[in-house]
């Protein structure tokens, strides 16, 4: 029985500097680079897992989530839905024939994960519901890893985790025991992000170029939980990314029931009973506006209106 380490590559510097450690303590044979695909990424980060494999001369496997069975059933669901009742607002639950006609028009898999499942689901994710992390990358992982446990290996999963992250890592464990041949191994829980980039830096790694460019973190271009500044600076820098985004709420608000649906939940609204307004309040566009202002967003800023997407804007200082 052999032991296989499966390092998650994101295309962040985190992920960067375990890979090289993973590379460094174990032979090549013996390590698989895995990246899991949301469809919700920056060309950045495609290039940069270019860049790995050329550097570090490795092949990475690309994993990417297939929602067409899922889609499949919720168009059958949706065609036959006779449900009555109503919900604790007062609103029908089941979905009239006008929705079903929007619906069923726009309900196609598109190959692209992330909208895939914002359609399938009806909705887009949020903070307190949080399902793309799981469908897009854990489930796809994990089911990776147990592939391998299940071909007879020991599996060693190698995560770019830090403690200093965020106050969910703040308890990350160095080290796991998952299931009987299954471990989390994590050797950055106690590392800075500075520290992180210095590693790299002597290693003469080139972190992702979207670290020079307003992004603090390498993930979703835009993530739900992006804050003001990120969605200005996306707004600035890409704002294809923008107008991808509001394709999508387009589509996943056909696919909905209520026909609203909305990628930022940033409760820029007072009257939650008001479908029409929330979604008006809280669209991409909206929302956008909104990141462009200062002040709890009364006053248009003179910076962040401007920005300048010429500037290196790292908020780790990497041209200093
Ligand atoms: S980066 Fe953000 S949007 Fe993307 S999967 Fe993670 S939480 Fe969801």
């Amino acid at each position: 029985m052999s032991v296989l380490h499966v390092v998650s590559v994101s295309g962040g510097k985190d992920s960067d500097a375990t890979l090289f450690l993973a590379l460094n303590r174990y032979p090549k044979s013996r390590v698989i680079p895995c990246f899991a695909d949301t469809g919700n990424e920056h060309d950045a980060v495609y290039e940069h897992l270019d860049y790995l494999e050329a550097a570090l001369d490795i092949k990475i496997v690309r994993l990417k989530a297939n929602f067409e069975r899922q889609i499949a059933r919720k168009r059958l669901f949706i065609a036959r839905d006779q449900r009555t009742g109503r919900d604790d607002r007062g609103r029908k639950l089941r979905w009239s024939n006008k929705s079903k006609r929007r619906a069923l028009e726009a309900l196609h898999p598109t190959g692209n994960p992330y909208l895939d499942l914002c359609m399938w689901k009806g909705r887009f994710p949020s903070r307190k519901a949080q399902f793309c992390t799981q469908e897009l990358k854990r489930d796809l992982l994990v089911n990776f890893q147990m592939d391998l446990v299940d071909a007879g290996h020991r599996v060693v999963s190698w995560q770019g985790v830090r403690r200093d992250e965020s106050l969910n890592r703040r308890n990350a464990k160095l080290f796991e025991r998952l299931n009987p041949r299954l471990y989390a191994y994590r050797p950055l829980v106690d590392w800075t992000a500075q520290q992180v980039f210095d590693y790299l830096r002597e290693r003469r790694l080139i972190p992702n170029t979207l670290y020079k460019q307003g992004m603090s973190r390498v993930g979703c271009m835009p993530c739900i939980n992006a804050n003001k500044n990120e969605i200005a600076q996306i707004a600035a820098r890409f704002p294809g990314h923008i107008q991808r985004i509001a394709e999508w709420e387009r589509l996943v608000c056909a696919v909905s029931k209520r026909g609203f649906a909305t990628f930022f939940n940033k409760e820029l609204h007072t009257d939650k009973g008001n479908d029409q307004h929330v979604h008006a309040t809280n669209c991409i566009e909206s929302v956008v506006d909104y990141a462009r202002t200062t002040r709890g967003g009364k006053q248009y800023g003179l910076f962040e209106s401007h920005i300048d997407v010429s500037e290196c804007a790292s908020a780790y200082g990497l041209c200093e």
